[in-house]
């Protein structure tokens, strides 16, 4: 996506070289006239070639809203999304309102409404790339009142979107760097109203205990790849909750459960495979950690 943005940009500076070019070619190849004409001729079309160099295109193509300099990039990766396989217009609405750059380093922030890039967060860990986050997102059939439990809290960007679109959810990371960062970008990104969540509350500790004190949820998500479904998170789903994960070592699959009353007050869970996946693994100690 860079070598394209790249492109893009040479593409439109021979662009504008071809065109002043072209100017001076039609000045040269102009029949004999009067000096002067020729002169005013010469400083008219010099001015209306200026008009299109990229130093000048670039000042007008500046953000007229001072406070968010990606909002016509986060567009572009909304419509992207939309013309992909999202289809939800509250996740398209959630994904145009989450500042996905303030959750990405500075050095990386060029690419972070690139639809398909996923990004690292520090700690060898990555932000999926937003149409993961978007299908995930979009296979819960999330409603306002639910209660969320997400897994893998990392840059907290995925807590966000969740954020804007249903009342609580809390957020499990098994490394406190992370958590901690997470919790105070959350609540800054919230107090400067980039954010409009109801409740987010992150949690240090081990997603595969899941977070009984909150359960039963009415989704499930989670962000880092375990070999096998943990059963305390099937236990801490509601009956009718949908819960999806990436399950796998090396081959992943994205896989979405729901779970169902089988009668006599037990039940059981209907499973899909939604795509072949690549997480960072579900762990049970931090490896790193300062
Ligand atoms: N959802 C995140 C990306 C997650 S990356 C975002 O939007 O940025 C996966 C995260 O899962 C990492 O932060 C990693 O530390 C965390 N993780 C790995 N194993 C875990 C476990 N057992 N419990 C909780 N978090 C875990």
């Amino acid at each position: 996506m860079i070598t394209t943005g790249k492109f893009q940009r040479w593409n439109r500076e021979t662009l504008l070289n071809k065109l002043s070019l072209r100017c001076s070619n039609s000045l040269l190849h102009s029949r004999p006239i009067p000096f002067l004409l020729f002169l005013f001729i010469l400083l008219g079309s010099q001015w209306s070639c200026q008009k299109n160099t990229p130093q000048n295109s670039s000042k007008a193509s500046q953000p007229q809203n001072g406070t968010d300099p990606m909002s016509d990039k986060r567009k572009l990766m909304v419509q992207q999304l939309s013309e992909g396989e999202i289809d939800d217009a509250r996740v398209l609405k959630a994904m145009s309102q989450v500042p996905r750059h303030e959750f990405i380093e500075e050095k990386y922030q060029d690419r972070a409404y690139n639809v398909n890039t996923p990004i690292p967060i520090g700690d060898n860990q990555t932000i999926s790339a937003p149409d993961i986050v978007a299908i995930m997102t979009q296979a819960l059939e999330l409603e306002p009142h639910h209660k969320v439990l997400e897994i893998g809290t990392g840059s907290g960007y995925q807590a966000a979107v969740l954020g804007e679109l249903v009342k609580e959810i809390y957020s499990v990371e098994i490394r406190p760097t992370l958590a901690r960062q997470a919790r105070s970008l959350l609540n800054k990104l919230k107090s400067e109203g980039k954010l409009h969540f109801n409740k987010i509350e992150v949690i240090e500790g081990d997603g595969y205990k899941g977070f009984p004190d909150q359960a039963p949820y009415d989704a499930i998500i989670v962000t880092a790849a375990p070999k096998k479904i943990p059963v305390e998170l099937q236990n801490q789903l509601k009956v009718g909750g949908r819960m999806i994960i990436p399950v796998g070592e090396f081959y992943q699959e994205l896989q979405l459960l729901e779970k169902v009353d089988a009668g006599n007050g037990q039940t059981t869970f209907k499973e899909k495979i939604i795509h072949a996946v690549r997480f960072v693994p579900m762990i049970q100690q931090p490896q790193s950690d300062s």
